[in-house]
């Protein structure tokens, strides 16, 4: 805008002066034409005058002529040489002694005494430009001297080309203040407010809520300013509600996250870590390490590391590891392993990757590997298989005892004694007992494991135990082992179920004989003991012992051997069991709100023992 004015104002300024430049040469053609035709005029009348050397009528005749108009400057007569005899406006005196002057009147170079038209020339004084006429004297031809007259200018045209010169001037500084006075205004109400609105919808792109802008403006201005503030007051309150909204499902997650029993790791797409839960801490035993922001390839265990190294590198570069690649690229690519750490450890994991994705499921943001710990589940597995393929074995060997025995007896009956006869249906009877014992010990297990209720009565521990040691007289007698029961006088009743707890003692005393040896020994203990031996002084609890001097338990199994489908056996295979004994009487005393304990010690013997509550208060 302000070149546009310059130029504008420039070529108006021009222009103008243009115009006054023409005025003021038309005047000085008019000038020189005026000076011109009074120089001839003037000449004509005093040159015989000066022919007859009649100064003082020369002198009237100019006074006169130099007094009749405005526009005559000066007058000046010279002689032949050049030299100055008369002039005005000069004295009187000097008039008088004109003669007697001494200056010369300088000439221009072109003037020629000859030439019939006065020479014309222009210059410069204080008052304005003098056109100076010279014009030569003569009569007949004869050449006297040289008469200088000096025009003044047109003084109306001097005024009015003035005049437009300073109106030109005037209208230049104007136009120029005007610009400048605008630049100062737009500065000030447009440009400034624009400016810090640009720098607020800047802050606001940042994430800058809190930016406002206070400048007291009014018009459309002022309202686009408060439009904006009002804008940034919505997005901050909108900004302070998403974050508390945000906060509370964080911490909502981050509990859920921390109080699962999986393992949960947040790797971003680097494989750093960004956050571990407490399971898979101590999964991979890092509970004293500080390893967020870490890379997770440098902490995890050996066998982990060597399985998960390519794929956790392809799902972060967002390949599928799995072999068939999914043709639905919707679903996020993930991979699922089961890896077992080898000693001390001896860990089974079962880890799943899964990449995270932005909003627009484009981008990897980072890789969610929970981790399961299925050593548990995949021991179970183990001993459910060991457990089928023992029941199918013990059941399988029974049942082609008693099938071979009386296909025996049908085929050949006649040719057997009695005896013979007696003893195959005695062994086709025991091999009966054998299954049903295996039968019912699965069935009672699968019932003491549903959430089946039973109802408990006050009981006297005497009677099961006095029924178990008479079920298992004969047995004992056979292996030359002696039953004790050591039970105490006046034992408070308990609470409890019979048929379970008969269970329980018949699954302890039938185990003890079994692993005793020939002129060992089994005892059951019942004798009543105080929940807190220092403070209280009332029985609390009967505690119940069964004790043998057989084979023993060695430390490693002493665990294992209530877990379901466990027997030693299994690796010594030296005697008969469906290894659910055990796991029906914890699953028993557990149901009574007790716990089964033990102590053994490797070819001295075993001691299993167990508290039962004393029934008090209607219980
Ligand atoms: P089973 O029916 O095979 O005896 P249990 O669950 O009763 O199954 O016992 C599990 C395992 O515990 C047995 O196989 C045996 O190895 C061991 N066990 C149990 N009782 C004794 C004991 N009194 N002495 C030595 N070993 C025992």
């Amino acid at each position: 805008m302000a070149i546009a004015t310059f130029v504008v104002s420039l070529v108006m300024s021009s222009l103008t002066f243009w115009a006054v430049n023409s005025i003021q040469q038309d005047a000085q053609i008019n000038d020189t034409r005026f000076g011109r035709d009074l120089g001839l005029l003037l000449a004509s009348n005093v040159a015989p005058l000066v022919a007859e050397d009649n100064l003082t009528e020369v002198a009237r005749f100019s006074g006169r002529f130099f007094n009749s108009t405005s526009s005559v400057r000066y007058i000046i007569y010279a002689n032949e040489e050049g030299q100055i005899f008369f002039g005005i406006p000069f004295s009187q005196n000097e008039v008088k002694n004109s003669l007697t002057i001494q200056r010369k009147l300088e000439l221009p170079e072109d003037y020629n005494p000859k030439a019939k038209i006065p020479v014309v020339r222009q210059h410069f004084t204080p008052d304005g430009k003098v056109t100076d006429v010279f014009v030569p004297l003569s009569v007949d031809k004869q050449y006297l001297g040289v008469l200088a007259i000096g025009i003044n200018p047109n003084p109306t045209v001097v005024a009015s080309s003035n005049l437009t010169r300073d109106v030109t001037i005037a209208v230049f500084i104007s136009i120029w203040a005007m610009v400048i006075l605008g630049g100062v205004f737009n500065a000030l109400t447009i440009t400034q407010p624009i400016k810090e609105l640009l720098l607020g919808v800047k802050n606001i792109a940042a994430g800058n809520f809190k930016q406002r802008i206070d400048l007291p403006l009014g018009g459309e201005l002022g309202e686009l300013i408060l439009s904006f503030n009002d804008m940034a007051e919505i997005l901050e309150k909108y900004e302070e509600q998403n974050i508390e909204e945000l906060t509370a499902e964080k911490a909502k997650l981050e509990t859920l996250v921390s109080t699962i029993a999986d393992g949960a790791i947040l790797l971003d797409s680097q494989l750093k870590l960004i956050l571990v839960n407490p399971a898979a801490r101590r999964m991979f035993n890092w509970e004293n390490t500080h390893i967020i922001g870490e890379d997770l390839l440098e902490y995890l265990p050996l066998e982990v590391t060597q399985q998960l190294k390519t794929p956790l590198t392809n799902i972060s570069h967002g390949q599928d590891s799995d072999e068939e690649k999914d043709s639905h690229d919707i679903l996020p690519t993930r991979g699922e392993f089961t890896i077992a750490l080898s000693n001390p450890n001896q860990r089974i994991f079962r880890i799943l990757l899964t990449q995270v994705l932005d909003q627009n499921r484009e981008n990897i943001k980072g890789i969610v590997m929970t981790v399961q710990d299925i050593t548990k589940e995949a021991e179970l597995n183990e001993a459910k298989s060991q457990f089928i393929s023992n029941v199918s074995h013990e059941l399988r060997t029974p049942l082609f005892n008693i099938k071979s025995f009386i296909e025996t007896l049908f085929e050949y009956g006649e040719d057997l004694t009695e005896t013979e006869k007696l003893e195959f249906l005695q062994t086709a009877n025991n091999e009966t007992d054998r299954l049903t014992r295996l039968v019912n010990d699965v069935l009672d297990l699968s019932r003491l494991e549903s959430s089946r209720s039973y109802e408990f009565t006050p009981l006297d521990l005497g009677q099961p135990i006095e029924q178990t040691l008479r079920t298992y007289q004969l047995n004992a007698k056979d292996k030359n082992i002696k039953l004790f029961s050591e039970i105490a006088t006046e034992l408070p009743p308990i609470w409890g179920h019979y048929d379970l707890l008969l269970q329980v003692f018949t699954n302890l005393v039938g185990n003890a004989l079994k692993f005793t040896l020939e002129g060992g020994s089994v005892t059951v203990k019942a004798y009543p003991v105080k929940a807190n031996p220092e403070n209280s002084e009332e029985f609390s609890h009967v505690r119940v012992e069964i004790s043998d001097t057989g084979i023993g338990i060695a430390p490693e199994d002493q665990e294992a051997i209530f877990d379901r489908f466990f027997r030693v056996e299994n690796r010594v295979h030296t005697l008969e069991g469906t290894g659910l004994g055990l796991s029906i009487v914890k699953n028993i005393t557990e149901k009574h709100n007790s716990r089964i304990h033990l102590t053994s010690e490797v070819g001295v013997g075993t001691t299993f023992w167990f508290d039962l509550q004393i029934y008090s208060n209607g219980k």
